[in-house]
């Protein structure tokens, strides 16, 4: 229950549908200090969009229609069922009456007063840009957002969660040069993203203070938070749908100045990451595990992340061809999600590759559930990016001539075997220090058929360096 807390925290701040379900102490001994009692339905309230315990075992699926309905229909959101103990081993006499399949969400489309002013908007505008946010992935909006920009010739950009919507690798996609493509916009297409850290709260000087930022989304409660916006409410898949519509026989210029400066941006970016890439020195860097990583996983792959300098420069290098392959630690930032997620991206995808690509001190919340991989037999290959640290830590060297009272917070133990817990659930585990030592165990790894693997790779531990955030007020650009 407690730990159902936290995931009901995370479906919430991320928009998510779910569902908790917990048993609880028995109704015939409610306020008798009864074994765990504990406020369930009071707890779970404030992270729900509902929360309820069935009056009686004959009202069970009633509550269970109205939770799953209630997670899905207008903004998704968890919902949370308390089941007592009595419930659970009762019994009824004659027949319950089962609940109807949920249809899909209704969905609907904006006033066509706003379509008309968003697309005046668009029309006029120099340097347009669209934002594809987690909504549009959830939407299932991939369809209709291609081609809108197909047919318009808008750049764009994903948040993280965005991804795969649009390809990362279509000529329009302005993502490597993020910070420049949202300073220099003067009119914004937000497609189910909020306004929050993640987009520097929609704020000048990161966004220019007369962009006009048209904002799709399916809550009206969302628009104009934290600076006005023009609202489009409505399912995602049919604005962008009317949008179009509404764009039929306009074109933006490709040879636009703002397209332009963006272009000449992202070849330089992808310059210098180039040569990342290649470089060669050991311990070795971000860059080149990730480059050695990427040459080998299928296109389909799973992309599952979390950890700071990991999640954040992983981001960058690994391409997403379609949307929803892509779990990472969200709005919250939680760390700890990696293993639950990717058991649960191979049990619904249980033909694809799941990768985590996870730094070692996010790895370390959840580690023990290799033993639930383990014994479920799924295939997760586990790729710790060790550093001895959370953000930066030290080599063996400076660890063990520091005083244990002078060790910085973030300093872990250098070189701990993470890939010795997979052996002992009778995983794979790799230890790896060289890009050859790693291709070779990544190879392997994709081979395995019902063995989790683990490779621990050492890296630079980045040693004292001053730490420095992407949701800092004024850092340089992280996502
Ligand atoms: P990101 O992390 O990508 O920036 P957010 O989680 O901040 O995305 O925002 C997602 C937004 O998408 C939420 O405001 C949510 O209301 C919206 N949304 C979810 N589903 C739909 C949908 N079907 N149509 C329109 N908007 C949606
Ligand atoms: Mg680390």
């Amino acid at each position: 229950m407690n730990v159902g807390l936290a995931g009901l925290g995370n479906a919430q701040v991320n928009c998510w549908p779910m569902i908790l379900i917990s048993g609880s102490s028995d109704t015939t001994q409610e306020d008798m200090g009864g074994f765990q009692e504990f406020r369930q339905i009071e707890a779970c309230r404030q992270y729900t969009k509902f929360a309820a315990r069935p009056g009686s075992i004959e009202q069970i699926p009633f509550v269970v229609e109205k939770a799953f309905r209630t997670s899905m229909y207008g903004r998704p959101g968890p919902c949370y069922i308390d089941l007592p103990g009595d419930f659970i081993q009762g019994t009824v006499s004659g027949k319950v009456a089962i609940h109807r399949q949920i249809p899909e969400a209704p969905k609907y489309q904006a006033d066509t007063r706003d379509v008309e002013r968003a697309i005046e908007v668009l029309k006029t505008a120099k340097n347009p840009l669209i934002i594809v946010g987690k909504g549009a992935a959830y939407a299932k909006s991939e369809h209709e957002v291609n081609h809108l920009i197909e047919s318009v010739g808008f750049p764009f950009l994903p948040t993280p969660m965005g991804k795969g919507v649009v390809s990362d690798t279509h000529p329009l996609c302005v993502a490597a040069a993020r910070s420049k493509a949202l300073a220099k916009a003067d009119a914004i297409v937000l497609l189910g993203a909020r306004l929050n850290w993640i987009l520097h709260f929609g704020m000048a000087p990161r966004i220019h203070k007369d962009c006009k930022i048209i904002q799709v989304d399916i809550c009206p409660e969302e628009i104009s938070n934290n600076r006005e916006t023009l609202p489009l409410v409505g399912d995602i898949s049919l604005v962008v749908r009317q949008l179009t519509e509404g764009l039929k026989g306009y074109q933006y210029s490709q040879n636009s100045p703002f397209l332009k400066e963006l272009k000449a941006k992202i070849q330089a970016n992808t310059e210098s990451n180039e040569k990342r890439y290649k470089d060669d020195s050991i311990p070795m860097s971000y860059h080149r595990v990730f480059s050695e990583i990427k040459q080998r996983l299928p296109e389909d792959v799973m992309i599952v992340s979390e950890g700071a300098n990991t999640m954040d420069i992983a981001r960058t290098v690994f391409d997403m061809y379609t949307p929803r392959l892509r779990l990472d630690a969200g709005t919250f930032a939680t760390m700890g999600v990696g293993m639950g997620f990717s058991i649960a991206a191979q049990v619904f995808h249980p033909n694809k590759k799941v990768v985590a690509i996870v730094g070692d001190s996010a790895f370390g919340f959840s580690a023990m559930e290799l033993e639930t991989a383990a014994r479920a037999k799924l295939p997760l290959i586990i790729i710790v990016v060790n550093n001895n640290g959370i953000y930066h830590g030290l080599d063996d060297g400076e660890f063990s001539k520091t005083a244990f009272e002078k060790l910085p917070p973030t300093a872990l133990l250098p070189e701990t075997r993470y890939d010795m817990i997979a052996e002992a659930v009778g995983g794979k585990g790799y230890f790896v220090r060289t890009p050859e030592e790693l291709g070779k165990a990544v190879n392997q790894a994709l081979e395995e058929k019902e063995t989790v693997s683990v490779i621990n790779v050492m890296i630079k531990p980045g040693g004292k360096k001053k730490l420095e955030f992407g949701w800092m007020s004024n850092p340089e650009p992280k996502l």
